[in-house]
């Protein structure tokens, strides 16, 4: 498929290459929307096996972001970049410098942040060339590390969806499994232990499987037994596509509300399936968009408990979405999306008619 038949059938208003001989840096920048405002999205660096499969994961991730931006409020498109490279030992502060150079051109239209591959510190010496950058550090004006915003955003997610579909105000006595114990999945564990619920986890790295069961009394599992578990709540904070054709057919779980991307294998079809098995799905860039809601912040006038009071409109906006797809027999994931496409169509046409 050709590059500009790539672009159209996403919609993407611009797609940024760039090579800089000297650092070798190999770029893509890929801007889906700017309607709703600038584009925002963080960097992946990582060793694509083709440069189509960067060009195919960017036009994807900024997309994406453009939803997440849209059905979260905020004033921001969608964009992302990546760069390709091994994070490991293709970095250098000359690549990075010049990667905000890069971004520095684009006057605006792109905004960076962190994401696989990416840290805080890299965001920081971008950040000598350029000030579309988010996610730095607190002694640069940033916000730090937002993994907790997006931990506390998936926690009042995981209440909505237990008030929807258990017609339950609090989640005490409930079950969830958390697969994932990084950055998301441990501060929200946190949360969820104060809950007085029954807490399964499973983690490739036993490690911190040991730590949450020291700290928290949570229950090990592994990954075979995980889907099969009879519990309220299957929370996936790890990696994508544990949501296919052979899970569905394991799960008991009544919730699937979890941090991780792209959580559906199959983004119709497994939403569809979810939907005829009487499981509520969480739609991923709903619940995990805390994150995004506290970078956006740091484009104003930073207030961290603004954030948290702003986060908490994940509960707000899910229960819309649940009680959609319950009365139209749509699945959430695409009642959110039909959301997004609403408010950007709005704001399009309100732009035509002001010039
Ligand atoms: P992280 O790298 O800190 O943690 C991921 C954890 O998952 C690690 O503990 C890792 O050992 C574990 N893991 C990896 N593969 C696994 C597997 N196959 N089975 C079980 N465990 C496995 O990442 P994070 O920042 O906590 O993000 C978790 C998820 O949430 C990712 O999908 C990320 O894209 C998404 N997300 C994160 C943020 C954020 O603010 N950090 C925002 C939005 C979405």
């Amino acid at each position: 498929m050709s590059i500009f038949t790539k672009i159209e059938q996403q919609g993407h208003e611009q797609v940024n290459y760039f090579y800089d001989p000297e650092t070798n840096l190999r770029a893509i920048i890929a801007i889906h929307s700017t309607v709703l405002g600038p584009s925002l999205g963080g960097c992946r660096m990582m060793q694509y096996s083709s440069d189509e499969d960067a060009l195919t994961d960017v036009l994807r991730l900024s997309k994406g972001m453009t939803y997440k931006a849209a059905v979260a409020g905020l004033s921001l498109g969608g964009g992302k970049s990546v760069i390709i490279g091994d994070p490991k030992s293709d970095k250098s502060n000359e690549l990075l410098e010049s990667f905000g150079r890069f971004i520095e051109g684009l006057n605006g239209r792109y905004i960076t942040a962190e994401d696989m591959g990416m840290a805080v510190d890299d965001m920081a010496i971008i950040k000598t060339q350029t000030n579309y950058v988010t996610g730095t550090s607190e002694s640069l004006g940033g916000s730090g590390d937002p993994s907790d915003f997006t931990s506390y955003g998936t926690f009042i997610g995981i209440k909505a969806a237990v008030d929807f579909k258990l017609k339950k105000n609090n989640l005490k006595g409930l079950s969830i499994a958390v697969q994932g114990l990084g950055n998301v999945g441990l501060k929200l564990i946190d949360y969820l232990s104060k809950e007085d619920m029954t807490i399964y986890v499973n983690d490739v790295d036993s490690e911190k499987v040991e730590k949450c069961i020291s700290q928290y009394g949570a229950i090990k599992v592994t990954d075979d037994e995980l889907y099969e578990l009879d519990i309220d709540i299957y929370s996936p904070c790890a990696i994508g596509a544990t949501i296919n054709n052979k899970t569905i057919e394991q799960l008991k779980c009544k919730i699937i509300a979890g941090a991780a991307n792209n959580v559906l294998e199959n983004y119709e079809k497994h939403g569809e399936m979810l939907i005829n098995k009487g499981i509520l799905y969480a739609p991923d860039y709903v619940i995990n968009a805390g994150g995004l809601i506290n970078i956006y912040n740091e484009l104003n006038d930073y207030n961290r408990d603004k954030v948290y009071n702003q986060v908490e409109t994940i509960y707000d906006t899910l229960m819309d979405i649940f009680s959609r797809s319950k009365t139209e027999s749509i699945a959430t994931n695409t009642i959110s999306d039909m959301l997004a496409q609403t408010i950007i169509n709005k704001k399009k046409k309100a732009k035509e008619l002001s010039f």
